[in-house]
C-alpha cells in the first residue's frame, strides 16, 4: 500500500494570500503560486485538486526530513540538478516528486 494513504493524517493550514503574489514573483520563482513550509501551505489563490497535491507531497517531504533536513535536501537536489544542466526549481527530485504525486491525483489512482 502508498505509504502516504497509511501515514498518520496530520492538520495542513491552508493560507490565500493575493497580495503575495507579485512578492512571491521577486522572492520565488517568477509565476509562483504556492510554497509549502512545514505544515502550511501559502498561495496567491485557491488551490484546485491537482495543485493541492502537489502542495501536500511536500507537506510529505517536510515530515519525511525534518525542517532542517528538508532544507538542506531541497537545495542539495537544486545544486544537483543545476550541475547536471537542469532548471534548480523544475528539475529538483523534490519538485519532481510533488509532480508525481499530482499526476496520480490527476488520474485518481
Ligand atoms: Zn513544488
Amino acid at each position: 500500500m502508498d505509504p502516504a494513504v497509511t501515514a498518520r493524517p496530520v492538520p495542513v493550514h491552508l493560507y490565500v494570500r493575493p497580495a503575495l503574489r507579485r512578492l512571491g514573483d521577486r522572492l520565488l520563482v517568477r509565476g509562483w503560486l504556492a510554497i509549502t513550509i512545514g505544515r502550511s501551505i501559502i498561495s496567491w489563490r485557491v488551490l484546485d485538486s491537482v495543485e493541492l497535491a502537489h502542495e501536500l507531497e511536500h507537506v510529505r517531504q517536510w515530515q519525511r526530513h525534518g525542517a532542517a533536513g528538508y532544507v538542506a535536501r531541497y537545495a542539495l537536489a537544486s545544486l544537483r540538478a543545476v550541475l547536471a544542466g537542469g532548471d534548480w526549481y523544475r528539475d529538483n527530485a523534490f519538485e519532481r516528486e510533488a509532480r508525481e504525486a499530482a499526476q496520480r491525483a490527476t488520474l485518481g489512482t
